[in-house]
């Protein structure tokens, strides 16, 4: 057990790094950011900053023997970054969770083999592959590199997907077929250091081009399904014995069915609304757990919607913050692109 006083090392210094740095400096931690950049806007937050690249092994060492625990916050961290750090402190959740989730052939196959429901999937790796594909229409997604809807083309036939195949480079690719479903959902599971283990209660999540649009908790779907999603989140956090945190995106069927789609193992953009809405947030749950604590209660405390401010719409936080039920957060990025995810703002309405 790590108390209050030790110090989380973060690797990476986005939003996800700058909440978890906040979550853990109400509990008594310190947190040191690694980032390549020379400033983050989790630095921003955190005791300290230090920039080094991620194949930079003595800058990684430094790091690493100044903190008692080290965590990440994307999960496209290189493999040896994160064994260089496993070499002289614990990484929570480890090189395993990122290994499967940096491919997503390996990640989907890993799913079947934990007993969980998906798409039915092939690898596309050469012309051969193209001709025995049947998970048609699908959506073909390079294995490696692609978030946020990037490196995914929707492909209705062979031919079709000759071109997209062409288009994303001949690199090896997952073919999905399209799943024709009634919402998305995901689960977050926190698991401890004792194995004990605590999904957050189901969020309903909407995506416009590739990304996270809204999610609302409650989701309304019926319980049965809700509890389906869950123990799937449960099994995955259970099969990679994982301690720290994991999100898993899922598909509901129209027919009631649970199909994942996604891991993260990480905080979760759909897990925002608990820092409002949530008697525990998911970033004080991460602290938690990596840190050997109790993880806390997950007790809704009001309905709550999340939505994203993406690009140009932080601009207006002049109207959330006039708004009585907005809550808003921003991430202190300097420049607004669009497609990039400058805050959010989570609507809590009381329970009554
Ligand atoms: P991903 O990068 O796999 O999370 O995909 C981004 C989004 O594309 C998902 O949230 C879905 O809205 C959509 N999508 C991905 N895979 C499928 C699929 N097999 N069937 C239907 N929609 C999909």
């Amino acid at each position: 057990m790590l108390p209050p006083g030790s110090t989380i090392g973060i690797l990476g210094g986005g939003q996800l790094g700058r909440m978890t740095a906040m979550a853990a400096a109400r509990l008594g931690y310190r947190t040191v950011v690694y980032a390549p950049e020379t400033h983050s806007i989790a630095g921003d937050v955190a005791a300290a900053h230090v920039q080094g690249a991620y194949d930079d092994t003595t800058a990684l060492a430094r790091f690493a023997t100044e903190v008692d625990v080290i965590t990440y916050e994307f999960e496209n961290v290189p493999e040896a970054a994160v064994a260089e750090c496993t070499r002289h402190r614990p990484v929570r959740p480890g090189i395993r969770p990122i290994h499967l989730a940096q491919h997503r052939l390996r990640e989907k196959e890993f799913f079947r083999k934990s007993g969980l429901g998906t798409a039915e999937y092939q690898r596309i790796a050469n012309e051969d592959d193209i001709a025995a594909a049947t998970a048609l229409p699908g959506i073909l997604k390079t294995c490696t590199d692609g978030y946020d809807g990037k490196g995914q083309i929707r492909v209705a036939t062979q031919r079709e997907l000759t071109a997209a195949w062409d288009r994303l480079h001949r690199r090896e690719c997952i073919l999905e077929a399209l799943v024709d479903f009634q919402c998305e959902v995901s689960a977050i599971v926190a698991r401890g250091l004792d194995g004990q283990a605590c999904c957050f209660p189901i969020g309903l999540n909407d995506h416009r081009d590739g990304i996270l649009r809204t999610t609302v908790v409650p989701c309304g779907l019926p319980p049965a399904v809700q509890m389906a999603a869950e123990q799937s989140g449960l099994q995955l956090a259970e099969s990679l014995s994982l301690v720290g945190l994991v999100a898993l995106e899922m598909f509901i069927t129209r027919d009631g069915r649970v199909l994942a789609n996604e891991m993260a193992p990480r905080p979760h953009n759909s897990g925002h609304w608990t820092i409002d809405a949530c008697t525990t947030s998911q970033f004080e749950q991460l602290v938690r757990a990596i840190c050997g604590l109790p993880l806390g209660a997950v007790d809704i405390l009001a309905p709550s919607r999340m939505i994203n401010l993406i690009g140009d719409e932080a601009k207006d936080w002049a109207r959330f913050l006039a708004e009585p039920t907005a809550r808003l957060h921003l991430y202190g990025k300097g420049k607004a692109r669009p497609g990039r995810k400058m805050g959010h703002v989570t609507y809590v309405t009381p329970k009554v």
